[in-house]
């Protein structure tokens, strides 16, 4: 009985101290990220006051370097909102329809892909699981985003999306025909703030997939990829089906 408590304090220590760790890293990369694009936006507007000299072109470069880094930083808070919701919100499990679901994530991700190429195959006849539809929505939304982004340039990215149904669960797939994640990385990923790539080739905030699973355990289910460096990702969830 007495080495039972043991490890439960045991146990939870080592929770807690996790936590904080995450807490002391959330602190530093949240103040490093914002950081960046402030001292951009300083650095810019002094030449913009101090030079008197430039041309008309050369104000405007500075004026849209500006915009961008005021645009990064607003990504990066919405994404953090986000982030906040999803682990904050209460969330009632209800049946979902996954076709429903995931014609509303293909049509928003329609409106945030600005005119870029892409493909897409959504299988037909996807079932009902229990989650809960504006959550689910997210959760698609964010992968697709992924699929279509880390894709080489002058690929046009392919989207597959369906559902392998086990007993009770279901598994939908969001496939692309990207970059695709090194074992060693498959992980970290999920980790807020964790990015593979340069900012130049792959801007972002490090935050989605954190929301990805972050939601997906609220809704009881499971995460997890397949990959391969060079071919593309599969990413998959697990969710219990509605009966
Ligand atoms: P962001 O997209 O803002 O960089 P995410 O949290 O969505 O952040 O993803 C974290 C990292 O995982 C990305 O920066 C990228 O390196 C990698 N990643 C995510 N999705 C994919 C994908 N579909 N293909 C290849 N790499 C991916």
């Amino acid at each position: 009985e007495a080495a039972t408590t043991d490890r439960r304090v045991a146990e939870r220590t080592a929770q807690l101290e996790e936590i904080n760790e995450e807490l002391d890293s959330f602190a530093f990369s949240v103040s490093h990220d914002l950081r960046a694009p402030i001292r951009a936006m300083q650095t810019f507007a002094e030449i913009l006051l101090d030079d008197e000299m430039q041309t008309a072109a050369e104000r405007n470069a500075y004026l849209v370097r500006i915009k961008t880094a005021a645009q990064g930083m607003d990504r990066l808070i919405q994404d953090l909102l986000a982030y906040s919701r999803v682990s904050r919100q209460e969330i009632t499990l209800e049946p979902v329809r996954l076709d429903q679901v995931v014609r509303d994530a293909a049509q928003q991700l329609e409106l945030t892909a600005g005119g870029k190429a892409y493909r897409l195959e959504i299988a037909s006849d996807l079932p009902t699981v229990i989650g809960h539809p504006t959550v689910l929505v997210q959760v698609v939304l964010n992968l697709m985003t992924n699929g279509i982004k880390f894709v080489p340039k002058g690929v046009v990215p392919l989207l597959r999306i369906w559902t392998d149904e086990k007993q009770e669960y279901c598994r939908l797939y969001v496939e692309d025909n990207g970059i695709g994640i090194a074992p060693q990385y498959q992980e970290r990923i999920f980790k807020i703030f964790e990015r593979l790539h340069s900012m130049d080739s792959y801007p972002g905030t490090g935050v989605g997939l954190a929301i990805v699973r972050k939601a997906v355990h609220r809704l009881g289910g499971r995460i997890g990829l397949e990959s391969k460096e060079g071919e593309g990702s599969r990413f998959w969830i697990e969710l219990r089906r509605a009966e």
